[in-house]
């Protein structure tokens, strides 16, 4: 199901361009426009989900999997020192995009912030 209105919907289906890392049926993954850290990506769900309570749990279930090979692959391939998995739900918690997305962040000893 998609939603018109939502940018990610038409990112996910390749309607609008976009630097693509992965993509398979359910999902897509890209650059974050707006990266935190060099090669932060997004897995967007090819459906509209507005957020975690809406989203199906099969779905749920294939994006943490793809997650999880995200990790490693980047890994591998940026030889980061770390890595956040990070998904946001709702204003209050800093959503800003209301379709369901994980962000993939590596890290790196000179990004980390002692605070
Ligand atoms: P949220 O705050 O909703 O968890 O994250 C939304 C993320 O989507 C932000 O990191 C933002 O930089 C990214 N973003 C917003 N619009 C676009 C876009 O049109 N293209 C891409 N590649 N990323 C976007
Ligand atoms: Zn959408």
């Amino acid at each position: 199901m998609k939603d018109d209105n939502c940018i990610f919907c038409k990112l996910a289906a390749g309607d609008i361009p976009t630097n693509t890392v992965y993509e398979d049926d359910t999902f897509r993954v890209i650059m974050d426009a707006n990266p935190a850290t060099k090669g932060h990506s997004l897995i967007i769900p090819k459906d509209h989900f507005a957020n975690l309570y809406e989203m199906d749990e099969e779905v749920a279930a294939k994006a943490m999997k793809l997650a999880k090979k995200m990790a490693v692959h980047m890994k591998e391939k940026l030889n980061c020192d770390g890595f956040n998995l990070l998904q946001n739900n709702e204003e209050t918690a800093g959503q800003t995009v209301f379709h369901f997305h994980m962000h993939l962040i590596p890290r790196y000893k000179e990004d980390k912030n002692d605070d």
